[in-house]
């Protein structure tokens, strides 16, 4: 079905008029060169061949016909490149089911809706009196009318009506509504969602609006709102997925071979400004698997620029354990504390730029700049930061780098080489040790149970987000806290409701929440505890769950042992003997 579609397509389009959508065709003989969009030339190797219609980068390995073009320029895959090409080409895709179609075509009217708010926005911001007041504080913050542009900078005023009652001369209320542009309210009457903010459109891949997050305007702000509202999750827009700026940032990501990701939309835009484009964000979430697989298919090479404060380190960390198992590498870019990419630009470009070149593999960053902090005596700390050291190591393909950092480890830390290359092997067998052990009646899972409960009453509390998840042996407590704790990592909020959570976990992990946890989030709440109190009995169930957890993994080498013995086989004995020495000389 889909290469009669694709045939037909062929037909229609020609791949000089597609590619020169792109970069500029000189004219060669039969051909046509340019320089190549997908790497950094001085002279054009790049050649179209109109009457092949198919095109040939000599000095890369990128070749082939419209549809491989859209997939290579655009990084998206053959499906999608089908999409694009069929609304250029005006042939539709055939064989979707009517119910398909449907859903199809209303997502069209809601894209259709938000690219209206989009210009909307931009219009009111571009005017000379209603846009006076947000223009000023754009260029205050050191934005300019081309990031305006390209970003599709928009003003939203006060009042409840001014986008709604212009959607509604062409929209169906439950159309706006299902944008998330506008609210029913009591009265069963729809007003506008964002108001007396900078409205910046989220867009997808291909620069589609999708979304909005709206910045308040300084002077509007009464304490009532967050500082930043963002659409909710919508059919179109889908927090998970989107990454703000990638739309404008994919082909420098492609030809600068990385990506920087920043926490803010206004790093991502003032990034532009210093002549770094290859910034996305995530919004409204913490980063996601997905996030970084769309990123892989442009770039292997992040380079993280997240807030220097606990919340920001943890997320950093996270990101970069996520990122690296996907087979990225991991450069952090150290800013001091307090300030962002936007503050840096805005004060001067070139700081921005000098922090990027000072990034540094992200072991190095936690090796300088964690670990450097930690005192010597401080025993448990030390283990803690080489445990989780050694997990990032070990995922390390490269042996040479690998070894560098062993190296590196055990100097910092005084440690033999050997040292440590045995204790890795321990967290290597406990990983999959660690899955078999039964937990169902476990006096763990209360401990597990419990420091979730003080998770959700202190999302800040550095030493629960820094736990390693593998600590909590039940899966959907495991899934829970891992759920709850990206979300804490981004937002850091003082406190969390049980009803946020509806937000980001499912109905079936929701049930449990509220039937496990809600009676131990009460007494906690009732006990009405200290800081100093709840810092202490949120340290006392961790160290609890540690040892716990310890035993479990000794007990099962042991039951192992056991097993092995009972068959005489001499090797895997000693093997584990081996394992259990190392382990509990590693864990006391
Ligand atoms: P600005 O420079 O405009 O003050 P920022 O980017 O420095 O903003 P941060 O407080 O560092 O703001 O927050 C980082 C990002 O987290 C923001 O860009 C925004 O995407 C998101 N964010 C911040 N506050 C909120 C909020 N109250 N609700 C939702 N998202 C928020
Ligand atoms: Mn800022």
């Amino acid at each position: 079905m889909n290469n009669e579609v694709k045939d037909l397509i062929k037909q229609k389009l020609d791949i000089v008029d597609i590619i020169s959508e792109y970069i500029t065709l000189i004219p060669a003989g039969a051909n046509y060169k340019a320089l190549s969009p997908f790497r950094n030339e001085k002279s054009p190797s790049f050649i179209v061949s109109p009457e092949l219609q198919i095109y040939k980068d000599f000095g890369g390995d990128k070749a082939g016909d419209i549809f491989q073009f859209i997939m290579d320029i655009e990084g998206v895959d053959f499906r999608e490149a089908l999409q694009i090409l069929s609304e250029k080409s005006g042939i539709p895709l055939t064989g979707e089911s009517s119910k398909q179609s449907y859903h199809e075509n209303n997502k069209k009217v809601l894209m259709s809706i938000l690219e209206d708010s989009a210009r909307i926005y931009h219009t009111i911001l571009s005017h000379k009196t209603y846009g006076d007041k947000a223009r000023m504080y754009l260029y205050e913050r050191g934005l300019t009318d081309e990031l305006i542009t390209l970003f599709t900078i928009g003003f939203a005023p006060q009042g409840y009506q001014t986008l709604t009652k212009k959607l509604i001369t062409k929209y169906r209320p439950e159309d706006i509504e299902a944008t998330g542009m506008s609210i029913r309210g009591k009265e069963n009457h729809i007003y506008d969602r964002f108001r007396g903010r900078i409205m910046i459109p989220i867009q997808n891949i291909l620069g589609k609006v999708v979304g909005f997050t709206g910045r308040i305007l300084p002077e509007y702000d009464d304490g009532q709102m967050g500082k930043y509202v963002n659409s909710p999750q919508t059919i179109t827009y889908d927090k998970s997925k989107v990454l703000f700026g990638l739309a404008q940032a994919k082909s420098a990501i492609k030809k600068q071979k990385r990506v920087i990701l920043v926490e803010g939309q206004m790093d991502v835009i003032m990034s532009h400004k210093a002549g770094v484009p290859e910034v996305v964000a995530v919004s409204g979430t913490a980063l996601t698997e997905y996030h970084i697989t769309l990123l892989l298919r442009y770039t292997t090479q992040f380079i993280l620029a997240f807030d220097n404060d606990s919340a920001g380190i943890a997320a950093c960390l996270r990101a970069a354990s996520l990122i690296t198992q996907k087979g990225g590498v991991v450069q952090v870019i150290h800013i001091s504390q307090g300030k962002d990419a936007a503050d840096l630009v805005r004060e001067n470009p070139e700081l921005w730029k000098q922090s990027i070149d000072k990034a540094e593999h992200f072991i190095e960053y936690y090796l300088h700049h964690i670990i450097a902090t930690i005192s010597p005596e401080d025993i448990p700390a030390k283990n803690k930061a080489l445990k989780q050291l050694l997990q990032w190591i070990q995922v390390i393909n490269d042996p040479i780098a690998k070894n560098h950092y062993i190296k590196k480890l055990a100097d910092l830390l005084h440690m033999p080489e050997k040292d440590i290359y045995s204790k890795m092997e321990v967290a290597e067998s406990s990983a999959d040790i660690s899955a078999h052990i039964k937990s169902s009646d476990s006096p763990g899972i209360k401990l597990q149970k419990h420091i979730i409960a003080y998770l959700l009453y202190k999302p800040e509390n550095h030493d629960i987000l820094i736990l390693d998840q593998s600590l909590f042996t039940q899966p959907i407590l495991r899934e829970l806290f891992i759920k709850i704790r990206d979300y804490c990592v981004k937002h850091s909020s003082k406190k969390l409701s049980l009803s946020e959570c509806k937000h980001f976990v499912s109905e079936e992990e929701y049930a449990i929440l509220e039937d496990l946890l809600l009676p131990i989030f009460y007494q906690i709440e009732e006990m009405h505890p200290s800081e100093e109190q709840t810092q202490q009995t949120i340290q006392e169930n961790i160290q609890l769950l540690t040892t716990h957890y310890q035993s479990s993994v000794r007990k099962a080498l042991l039951k192992k042992l056991k097993e092995a013995k009972q068959v005489g086989d001499k090797d895997t004995v000693q093997d584990i003997l081996r394992k259990y020495k190392s382990f509990t000389n590693n864990n006391t």
